[in-house]
C-alpha cells in the first residue's frame, strides 16, 4: 500500500537529480524520474526507507508525441506570400 497520493503538480523538479521528488517522513526524497513517468510508472519511492507514493499525473504529459512537442516551423510570413501572388499577377 502505498504511504500517500501525490500529484505531480505538488512534486518538486530536482535539477540535480533529474527527478520529480517529494518530502518523504523519513526525511529523504520520494523520487521519479521523467523516464519512469514516460513509461507509465506512477509510483515514487524513497531511496532511504521503505515507503513509496503513488503519482497522480496524466500521462500524455509526458508521452512523446512528435506532433505536438516539436516547435510549430517558421510559417512563410503572409506579406510576403501576398508579395509573390502579386508579383505573378503583373505577368
Ligand atoms: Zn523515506
Amino acid at each position: 500500500m502505498s504511504y500517500d497520493e501525490v500529484e505531480i503538480e505538488d512534486m518538486e523538479w530536482n535539477e540535480e537529480l533529474q527527478a520529480f521528488t517529494y518530502p518523504c517522513p523519513c526525511g529523504d526524497l520520494f523520487q521519479i524520474t521523467k523516464e519512469d513517468l514516460r513509461l507509465g510508472e506512477e509510483i515514487a519511492r524513497c531511496p532511504s526507507c521503505s515507503l513509496f507514493i503513488t503519482v497522480v499525473y496524466n500521462p500524455e504529459d509526458f508521452t512523446d508525441r512528435p506532433d505536438k512537442s516539436k516547435k510549430t516551423p517558421a510559417q512563410p510570413s503572409p506579406v510576403a506570400e501576398i508579395g509573390k501572388v502579386e508579383a505573378l499577377d503583373v505577368q
